[in-house]
């Protein structure tokens, strides 16, 4: 059905995310009527391979059966009740398994609807301990740089990427960063790790200084995403946890993009063998099916709320807080993950795509070739400086959905990617480099 009068309705009438409106005058919407695995379908049959899994939310590929099954089966029982006063069985068996699955120690789980209110909600959690536990100054926090977290109030004020932030700097509270260990930014002959013990220095430095007034400390685990897939050595992640230790600052792990298997392991901290004191998940916690977050927390925060006084408690809430049709989405979603041995059978397409993909390793205008479980990342040496924008289109035409920042092109795929899809994902993004450099 979807003609050009259709695709300018949409423009009308949708204000699209992340997206400079006017650019869509020239650079048409792309509709989409179905999904089915990797595959995105318009509505003339073009097909296009998800290979950012929907902006890293999918992970088992669209219409996935299973999924479709358990949210179909909860929607025959209950769609939603409040969770204020009343509970339900999908939510009690989440937060259950979640505790199994995460570090240890993460007893307690807070839901909400989206990766910002998760932030958000940690960020809240760690000033209300102080305050609490009798330190109302420890109110400030640390981030790094580059480091992103969301885009509500709350949470850009620890996030650190200009184009999202310096509009609202009115509104946002400043908080510090510190260096980033992001390997790329290494001296000439150091390791990445050197470079991370190096830059978790510089955040004891800070801390030594600022600990009075820090709640806490809030990182990406091993990927800072919106960075550009800024990859670093877990080095870094052990160091943060013991000086967090040493100087009474809280540790939040926001894993929403890179939980769920994405690092390799099922949460990114397992790589540094520590346990944060909040771990946020969102994204791909409900396979890409349904908004969901939760912050996960230990006994020594919930219990710092656990009173008689109404004020003591956490009185945060969201309208659709461990909304049951999401939970069932992440329980199938975990259930995946146990049944077929998905983070076993990631290590095996991983091995595949960085065999193949060597061609484009070795392009001369690809550089910073890196990879850490099933997210890869490089920047393109283009002379276009509306390289992500050509790039895009271009991939469109190879049947590809690619979506660069600036110069850094990086493949996220669904899990359910096979050889002869990553083969075409490959080929198709060589053809795109060659045509742009
Ligand atoms: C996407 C993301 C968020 C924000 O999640 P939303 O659901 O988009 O609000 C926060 N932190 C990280 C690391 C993310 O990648």
């Amino acid at each position: 059905m979807p003609n050009a009068d259709f695709l300018a309705r949409s423009r009308a009438a949708v204000w699209h995310p992340c997206t400079q409106m006017k650019r869509h005058e020239t650079l048409p919407l792309v509709p989409i009527e179905r999904g089915q695995g990797v595959w995105l379908y318009d509505f003339d049959g073009k097909r296009y391979l998800d290979a950012v899994s929907s902006w890293w939310v999918n992970l088992f590929g669209h219409c996935n059966p299973r999924i479709n099954a358990a949210i179909t089966d909860q929607l025959g029982k209950l769609e939603h009740v409040m969770l204020a006063g009343f509970t339900h069985e999908p939510v009690v068996m989440l937060s259950e398994r979640l505790a199994q699955l995460a570090p240890a120690g993460l007893g307690h789980c807070f839901y909400a609807s989206d990766g910002a209110s998760a932030t958000e909600i940690a960020l809240k959690m760690s000033v209300h301990y102080w305050r609490n536990s009798g330190k109302p100054g420890k109110h400030n926090f640390i981030g790094l740089q580059n480091g992103y977290h969301g885009e509500t109030l709350g949470a850009l004020s620890v996030t650190d990427v200009a184009l999202f932030k310096d509009a609202y700097s009115v509104l946002v509270k400043q908080n510090a960063t510190v260096m980033s260990p992001d390997s790329r930014n290494a001296a000439a002959g150091e390791s990445a790790r050197d470079y991370a013990v190096r830059c978790a220095g510089a955040l004891e430095q800070h801390l030594q200084r600022h600990h009075d007034s820090i709640a806490a400390f809030i990182v990406e685990p091993l990927v800072q995403g919106a960075a550009g897939m800024a990859m670093y050595h877990p080095i870094y992640l052990t160091r943060a946890r013991a000086l967090c230790d040493q100087y009474k600052v809280h540790l939040i792990a926001d894993e929403i993009a890179v939980g769920m298997g994405r690092t390799g392991t099922m949460f990114a901290c397992e790589q540094a063998e520590i346990t944060p004191d909040f771990m946020c998940l969102s994204k791909g916690l409900t396979g890409g099916y349904l908004p969901l977050s939760v912050v996960m927390t230990t006994d020594d925060i919930y219990q710092a709320f656990y009173a008689d006084e109404m004020t003591h408690g956490f009185l945060h809430s969201h309208s659709y807080t461990g909304n049951p049709l999401a939970c069932r989405a992440a329980l199938a979603t975990l259930d995946i993950f146990a049944q077929d041995d998905v983070l076993a059978a990631n290590r095996g397409k991983a091995a595949y795509l960085n065999r193949i993909v060597q061609p484009l390793r070795d392009h001369p205008a690809v550089r910073n070739f890196r990879h850490t479980g099933m997210i890869w990342a490089f920047e393109v040496d283009s002379p276009h400086a509306d390289f992500a924008q050509r790039c895009f289109s271009l991939a469109l035409e190879q049947e590809l959905l690619l979506r660069p920042m600036g110069y850094t092109l990086y493949f996220m795929p669904p899990y359910i990617i096979s050889e002869t899809e990553m083969d075409r994902l490959v080929a198709g993004t060589l053809s795109v480099i060659e045509a742009l450099t």
